[in-house]
């Protein structure tokens, strides 16, 4: 079958011939249906070393974002289980034993340090192919929903969905203001995603002028780049600060405008994963505020994001492309001319 394979560290991924893959033990192959490119990827074969964090040991198929039809079952797998069923894979994989695994919470595996790989997708085969093998319970089903569109649910969803709900402490009592920076893949979904679960006024902010039209369509203020930004964050909040602020880039600039633009008690949540850093001291924080980052999400929340994408709650922007453009894709991620989410469909 045809694949995106991720062959050597520091480059540019291939489109290859790789053999089928067989479900092992409590597996299931599927027909993937979609495959989203994720900005993550660009750091695993263009920037991550061998042994650093995050790096992930070439090589194997790219696609940590995927939906499919089950094809076939592996051994032991429950006959509840459907062939033909559309799901959504939860990519995580921890041991399945430990504390957070039995919670759901396969990014924070407490054994995490002496696994083989992270994700399907991240360190074992991923989705850019025509069929991908998940453990079975990292199936999420998807029922009527379109399972193309549903693909980058699975992170670019899952992930402010995860971001957003350890915040929402912060976002209750009203008069909230929250931040957005980096209205891509995640940034446009945490948008809806905001709008849909709090009252809170959404600020949102891209060097796109296209992206930050689309998160004023999505019921946001957004503002420009530029020297005065944070004065203008600040002025729609009326001078306190924003409760909350989401970085979905990561980098010094946006994590520097984030971190001026918290109010007192505020929680600035770093998600992309540029390394841009932060001085915390008792000076120049506000009073009571936070700084934290997030990692994807728990296989609960993606039960939980399904419905609301059912209810037409949250609708992913999507640019298809078929199995022999996959590398395209790629190529336009890197280059800033993806608008939403990149889903390859094989
Ligand atoms: P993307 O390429 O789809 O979107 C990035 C957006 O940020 C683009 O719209 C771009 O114009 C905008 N941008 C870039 N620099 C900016 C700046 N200085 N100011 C304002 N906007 C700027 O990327 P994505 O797939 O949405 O991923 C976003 C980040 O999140 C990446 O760093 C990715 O690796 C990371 N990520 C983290 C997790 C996690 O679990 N923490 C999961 C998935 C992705
Ligand atoms: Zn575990």
């Amino acid at each position: 079958m045809r694949a995106v394979l991720f062959e050597n560290y520091e480059q540019f991924p291939s489109l290859t011939d790789v053999p089928r893959p067989r479900p092992g033990p409590g597996e299931v192959l599927l027909r993937v249906a979609g495959a989203g490119a994720c900005h993550s990827d660009i750091s695993v074969y263009r920037h991550f070393k061998e042994g650093q964090p995050g790096a992930q040991k070439p090589p194997f198929v790219l696609g940590h974002e995927n939906s499919g039809w089950v094809e076939e079952l592996g051994e032991g797998v429950s006959d509840r289980i459907k062939v033909g069923e559309s799901c959504l894979v939860y990519g995580p994989i921890g041991c399945g034993l430990c504390r957070k695994c039995v919670q759901g919470v396969e990014t924070y595996c407490e054994n995490a340090d002496s696994l083989p790989y992270l994700a399907v997708g991240l360190g074992r085969d991923g989705g850019m192919a025509e069929y991908v093998s998940v453990p079975a319970h990292h199936l999420v089903p998807l029922g009527d929903a379109d399972p193309i569109d549903a693909a980058p649910l699975s992170d670019a969803g899952l992930t402010p969905y995860h971001a957003i709900k350890a915040t929402l402490p912060h976002l209750a009592g009203g008069g909230r203001h929250a931040l957005v920076i980096g209205l891509g893949g995640l940034g446009q979904i945490g948008v809806q995603i905001l709008r849909a679960l709090t009252g809170a006024t959404v600020i949102a902010t891209d060097l796109k002028a296209e992206a930050r039209e689309y998160a004023e369509r999505h019921g946001a203020v957004t503002v420009g780049g530029g020297e005065h930004q944070v004065e203008e964050i600040r002025e729609i909040t009326g001078g306190k600060g924003v409760d909350a602020a989401f970085d979905f880039v990561g980098a010094a600039p946006t994590v520097a405008t984030a971190a001026a633009c918290l109010a007192q008690g505020g929680r600035l949540n770093v998600v992309g994963i540029a390394g841009g850093t932060h001085e915390f001291s008792f000076f120049t924080n506000p009073y009571e505020a936070y700084v934290t980052n997030t990692y994807w999400g728990s296989v609960a929340e993606l039960w939980e994001l399904v419905d609301m994408y059912r209810a037409g709650q949250i609708r992913p922007e999507v640019e298809r492309f078929s199995m022999d453009d996959a590398l395209e894709a790629y190529r336009k991620l890197e280059a800033g001319e993806i608008f939403g989410r990149a889903v390859v469909v094989p």
